[in-house]
Protein backbone atom coordinates (compact mmCIF):
# COMPACT_ATOMS: atom_id res chain seq x y z
CA UNK A 1 0.00 0.00 0.00
CA UNK A 2 1.30 3.52 -1.03
CA UNK A 3 2.10 5.72 2.40
CA UNK A 4 1.72 8.97 1.14
CA UNK A 5 2.43 12.56 3.43
CA UNK A 6 0.88 15.70 3.37
CA UNK A 7 1.84 18.49 2.28
CA UNK A 8 0.86 22.67 1.69
CA UNK A 9 1.87 24.60 -1.12
CA UNK A 10 4.24 27.40 0.13
CA UNK A 11 5.86 30.19 -1.99
CA UNK A 12 7.56 29.64 -5.23
CA UNK A 13 11.01 30.94 -6.85
CA UNK A 14 11.10 31.13 -10.29
CA UNK A 15 14.01 32.20 -12.33
CA UNK A 16 16.74 31.74 -14.82
CA UNK A 17 19.48 29.41 -14.70
CA UNK A 18 22.93 30.78 -15.97
CA UNK A 19 24.14 29.74 -19.56
CA UNK A 20 27.04 26.98 -19.04
CA UNK A 21 25.88 25.95 -15.69
CA UNK A 22 25.39 22.43 -14.83
CA UNK A 23 21.88 22.22 -14.64
CA UNK A 24 21.51 19.66 -11.54
CA UNK A 25 23.94 21.20 -9.71
CA UNK A 26 22.59 23.88 -10.17
CA UNK A 27 19.14 23.38 -9.22
CA UNK A 28 20.46 21.94 -6.20
CA UNK A 29 22.34 24.52 -5.42
CA UNK A 30 19.57 27.25 -5.08
CA UNK A 31 17.31 24.31 -2.94
CA UNK A 32 20.67 24.61 -0.80
CA UNK A 33 21.22 28.37 -0.51
CA UNK A 34 17.28 28.80 -0.32
CA UNK A 35 16.99 25.96 2.20
CA UNK A 36 14.42 24.28 0.95
CA UNK A 37 14.01 20.62 2.20
CA UNK A 38 10.65 19.44 0.84
CA UNK A 39 9.53 21.03 -2.91
CA UNK A 40 8.60 20.30 -6.66
CA UNK A 41 10.46 21.17 -9.12
CA UNK A 42 10.08 22.19 -12.78
CA UNK A 43 11.68 23.49 -15.55
CA UNK A 44 11.64 24.04 -19.73
CA UNK A 45 14.73 25.61 -21.60
CA UNK A 46 17.20 23.95 -23.89
CA UNK A 47 20.94 21.75 -22.95
CA UNK A 48 24.05 22.27 -25.14
CA UNK A 49 24.99 18.12 -24.06
CA UNK A 50 23.01 15.64 -21.64
CA UNK A 51 24.01 13.57 -18.94
CA UNK A 52 21.29 10.86 -18.27
CA UNK A 53 20.40 7.61 -16.21
CA UNK A 54 18.55 4.59 -17.07
CA UNK A 55 18.30 2.34 -13.72
CA UNK A 56 19.40 -1.18 -13.96
CA UNK A 57 16.76 -2.99 -12.44
CA UNK A 58 18.45 -6.47 -12.32
CA UNK A 59 22.35 -5.09 -12.10
CA UNK A 60 20.72 -2.14 -9.31
CA UNK A 61 22.97 0.08 -10.75
CA UNK A 62 22.88 3.32 -13.07
CA UNK A 63 23.87 3.13 -16.60
CA UNK A 64 24.84 7.07 -17.74
CA UNK A 65 24.67 8.06 -21.09
CA UNK A 66 25.95 11.27 -23.01
CA UNK A 67 23.86 12.80 -25.42
CA UNK A 68 26.14 15.47 -27.04
CA UNK A 69 23.84 17.79 -29.20
CA UNK A 70 21.67 20.54 -28.37
CA UNK A 71 18.18 19.78 -27.13
CA UNK A 72 15.73 20.91 -25.74
CA UNK A 73 14.22 20.42 -22.37
CA UNK A 74 10.79 19.68 -22.99
CA UNK A 75 9.74 18.49 -19.68
CA UNK A 76 11.77 18.47 -16.50
CA UNK A 77 10.34 16.94 -13.45
CA UNK A 78 11.11 16.28 -10.32
CA UNK A 79 11.39 17.14 -6.27
CA UNK A 80 13.46 18.09 -3.35
CA UNK A 81 14.20 16.06 -0.47
CA UNK A 82 16.72 15.10 2.00
CA UNK A 83 19.52 13.41 1.76
CA UNK A 84 22.65 12.59 4.08
CA UNK A 85 21.42 15.88 6.04
CA UNK A 86 21.15 17.93 2.92
CA UNK A 87 18.48 18.64 0.28
CA UNK A 88 19.24 16.30 -2.79
CA UNK A 89 17.24 17.04 -6.07
CA UNK A 90 15.75 14.15 -8.17
CA UNK A 91 14.49 14.89 -11.28
CA UNK A 92 13.87 13.29 -14.51
CA UNK A 93 14.19 15.21 -18.16
CA UNK A 94 11.99 14.34 -21.62
CA UNK A 95 14.74 16.02 -24.55
CA UNK A 96 13.71 16.92 -27.81
CA UNK A 97 16.49 17.50 -30.59
CA UNK A 98 15.89 19.11 -33.80
CA UNK A 99 13.63 16.24 -35.49
CA UNK A 100 11.59 16.29 -32.23
CA UNK A 101 12.79 13.23 -31.67
CA UNK A 102 12.53 12.56 -27.61
CA UNK A 103 15.19 11.02 -25.03
CA UNK A 104 14.61 10.52 -21.49
CA UNK A 105 16.19 9.20 -18.17
CA UNK A 106 17.04 10.38 -14.85
CA UNK A 107 18.85 13.87 -14.91
CA UNK A 108 23.03 13.56 -13.95
CA UNK A 109 25.16 16.07 -13.30
CA UNK A 110 27.20 16.81 -16.89
CA UNK A 111 23.94 18.38 -18.16
CA UNK A 112 25.04 21.97 -19.19
CA UNK A 113 22.43 24.63 -19.57
CA UNK A 114 21.80 26.63 -22.79
CA UNK A 115 19.10 28.57 -21.33
CA UNK A 116 16.55 27.29 -18.47
CA UNK A 117 13.53 29.05 -16.74
CA UNK A 118 12.92 27.01 -13.65
CA UNK A 119 10.55 26.74 -10.68
CA UNK A 120 10.25 25.67 -7.38
CA UNK A 121 8.09 25.08 -5.36
CA UNK A 122 8.47 25.13 -1.76
CA UNK A 123 6.26 22.21 0.32
CA UNK A 124 5.45 22.46 3.62
CA UNK A 125 4.86 19.28 5.79
CA UNK A 126 7.09 16.67 6.95
CA UNK A 127 10.61 16.38 5.93
CA UNK A 128 11.28 13.58 3.85
CA UNK A 129 14.55 11.78 4.28
CA UNK A 130 16.11 9.19 1.92
CA UNK A 131 17.86 5.87 2.58
CA UNK A 132 18.73 2.42 1.13
CA UNK A 133 15.79 1.03 0.19
CA UNK A 134 16.95 -3.14 0.22
CA UNK A 135 14.41 -4.07 -2.57
CA UNK A 136 15.68 -1.69 -5.13
CA UNK A 137 18.57 -0.75 -3.90
CA UNK A 138 17.16 2.96 -4.23
CA UNK A 139 18.24 6.18 -2.42
CA UNK A 140 13.83 6.19 -1.42
CA UNK A 141 12.05 8.06 1.02
CA UNK A 142 11.64 6.77 4.72
CA UNK A 143 8.61 7.11 5.35
ZN1 LIG B 1 15.49 8.98 -11.03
Amino acid sequence: MAEMKKYKAGRMIMGRLEHGADLLEEITEICRKEDIRMGRVEAIGAVSVARIGFYNQDTHEYQFFTIDQPLEILSLAGNVSIKDGESMVHAHVVLGDKEGKAFGGHLAAGTIVFACECIVEILEGPTLERGLDEKTGLPLWNI
